[in-house]
């Protein structure tokens, strides 16, 4: 199959996903030129035999996949973003040429895309979760990973559900959901964005080429991502993880339920704890009862989702202390969730904060017996803490505060140690996986550990 032949594409950012991305495509017939600005990858690209050149010296291709980690407008336009668009080249997402590839093949395989600021990750994933059960091929991925080019092409019975970020919605031009979600929406990204309108703007392109047939799944639990409804083609399913939604899927206390009645006991579904789950369950269900999955199954399907790493994860226990790892909290509002999911708590926090820092976590302060602060911003997040007199330290490293957290859990200052950073980890770690790997492995080599 050559749904690309003599497509000319310059694949900038040679990654996690742009490297698969350049090999497909290529094997796809396209006519592909790789660039990366370190100089590790491009030696990598090269002996794969691709051809490595630099397009910003001269821009002669038909696209441009650009890695979604590379900003093509804010705060600063990358160099081959700036050729492509001088030569009105499109700059492309890589699912965008899946998309592509698969209508390439006549295949009709149904594409579920997925975003908001939080809850992607583990809404995709429940989702595909409740597909596999239920015996339909799927392919699961996208910002979450695997990369979309390497995901198998799937036939008309197939499913492909995609977490897509904004930086990879501002990508995407053919790519028709037939099913999209928004679960939420809090300031997040604002550097890349410009301002909430241009994220928020980012966002809606899951919308975009949606039409009559298609379903638009949307959170109901802030007033941005609400208000979008009005402008939308597709059938809109309001989704809420706590107020009633007759017209679609929504969460009274821990029970899920649409206006037919009761679709299954959270309180029973041990890896989806707390409210902010109970938005992601509504909005993993609404998708599913769309893609005609049977209701009744759903309740099976929410007990056995096996949860994800990284969130709210449990990495050990020391006699009746609890480690969670939440390293993929990386701003305010997902902390909020870990925080109010435990009464007293060993906090460890920081990183490169967000703007607004952790004054939003105020109201959970109380249940803080202590923080253990870490990175760039813990001195920050220290003066906000005492002047609200919580008791804290600045520790500077992951390495100091987990043995410093632990020695308060052994004194009995709380029963769980809490890694939920509120904050991004690129001043000390390669990226939030790394953090919580290092977490892991850290609090496993503590003495007295169980896992
Ligand atoms: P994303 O992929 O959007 O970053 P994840 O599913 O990976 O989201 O969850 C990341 C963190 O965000 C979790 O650890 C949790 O603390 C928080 N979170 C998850 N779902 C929600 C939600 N619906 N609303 C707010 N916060 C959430």
């Amino acid at each position: 199959m050559t749904p690309f032949s003599r497509m000319r594409i310059a694949v900038v950012g040679l990654g996690r996903a742009g490297l698969p991305a350049a090999r497909r495509l290529r094997e796809w017939g396209a006519d592909v030129t790789c660039w990366d600005d370190g100089e590790a990858a491009r030696a990598e690209a090269a002996a794969l035999g691709l051809v490595v050149a630099d397009p910003a010296l001269g821009f002669d291709f038909d696209a441009l996949l650009l890695s979604p980690g590379i900003p093509h407008l804010l705060p600063r336009v990358h160099p081959a973003a700036a050729a492509a668009r001088a030569a009105g080249a499109p700059i492309l997402a890589d699912v965008e040429f899946l998309f592509r590839a698969v209508r390439a093949t006549g295949s009709r395989a149904r594409f579920v895309g997925i975003t908001g600021t939080n809850g992607k990750s583990t809404t995709t994933a429940l989702l595909a979760h409740l597909l596999a059960r239920a015996g339909i091929p799927v392919e699961v991925g996208g910002n979450l990973g695997p990369a979309a080019l390497d995901m198998r092409l799937l036939g008309d019975d197939g499913v492909y559900v995609l977490e897509m970020s904004s930086y990879m919605l501002e990508r995407i031009a053919e790519l028709r959901f037939n099913v999209a979600a928004m679960l939420n929406l809090s300031p997040d990204h604002l550097d890349r964005h410009g301002d909430m309108a241009g994220y928020l703007g980012a966002k809606a392109r899951i919308f975009a080429a949606q039409g009559a047939g298609d379903v638009a799944v949307l959170g109901q639990d802030d007033a941005a991502t609400a208000g979008l409804g009005a402008s939308l083609l597709a059938r809109r399913v309001p989704i809420s993880g706590a107020v009633p939604q007759p017209a679609g899927v929504w969460a009274e206390g821990a029970v899920l339920r649409d206006a037919a009645g009761l679709i299954a006991d959270l309180a029973t579904c041990a890896n989806l704890p707390g409210m902010h789950n109970a938005q992601n369950a509504a909005a993993a269900v609404a998708m599913a009862l769309a893609l005609g999955l049977e209701r009744g199954a759903l309740a099976e399907g929410l007990q056995t989702y096996p949860g994800l790493v990284h969130r709210q994860e449990l990495v050990g226990r020391m006699g009746g202390v609890r480690f969670i790892n939440d390293s993929k909290a990386t701003n305010a509002d997902s902390t909020a969730c870990a925080l109010a999911s435990y009464d007293r708590v060993l906090w460890i926090a920081g990183g490169t904060g967000k703007a607004g820092g952790i004054t939003p976590l105020a109201p959970h302060f109380p249940r803080i017996a202590e923080a253990f602060l870490i990175g760039r911003d813990g001195p920050e997040f220290a003066e906000t803490l005492a002047a609200h007199g919580v008791r804290h330290r600045i520790c500077g490293t992951l390495a100091q505060a987990v043995p410093a957290a632990a020695q308060a859990a052994r004194a009995g200052a709380a029963d769980v140690v809490l890694l939920s950073p509120a904050a991004a980890s690129w001043d000390q770690f390669t990226g939030f996986d790394a953090r919580g790997d290092a977490f892991r492995a850290l609090v496993r080599a503590l003495p007295g550990m169980e896992f």
